[in-house]
């Protein structure tokens, strides 16, 4: 039977389904590693506890990649990407140079 409800009653089942298979980019991007030259320009480390502070005395505590507002994860995701860099994720608790804080 083909009919408006059976129309109806599927649609939103596929569309849930495409969302679920459908890779985050956190799973789907590799870890940001520190020693990648574009890292290192701007300073990133994993554990904003260990910026160095001598070459980067912009960083103050309570600065991390949570709370950047480059960061485009949620609070709760421990990693995700970030607009500056492009392909990767980063940490969540990270932090590099270029840190803005986020607005609201
Ligand atoms: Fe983290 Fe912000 Fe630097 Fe991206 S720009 S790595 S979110 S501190």
């Amino acid at each position: 039977m083909t009919s408006r409800r059976w129309f109806l009653q599927r649609v939103p089942v596929g569309g849930a389904a495409l969302l679920v298979a459908r890779p985050c980019a956190a799973q789907a991007y590799p870890h940001l590693g520190e020693s990648e030259p574009r890292a290192l320009e701007v300073g990133y480390v994993e554990d904003a506890a260990k910026a160095d502070r001598q070459k980067f005395p912009k960083y103050t505590p309570g600065q991390v990649c949570f709370n950047c507002d480059l960061y485009r994860g949620k609070p709760t995701e421990p990693w995700a990407p970030c607009t500056l860099f492009p392909r990767r994720v980063v940490a969540g608790k990270g932090w590099c140079d270029a840190f803005r804080r986020r607005s609201v």
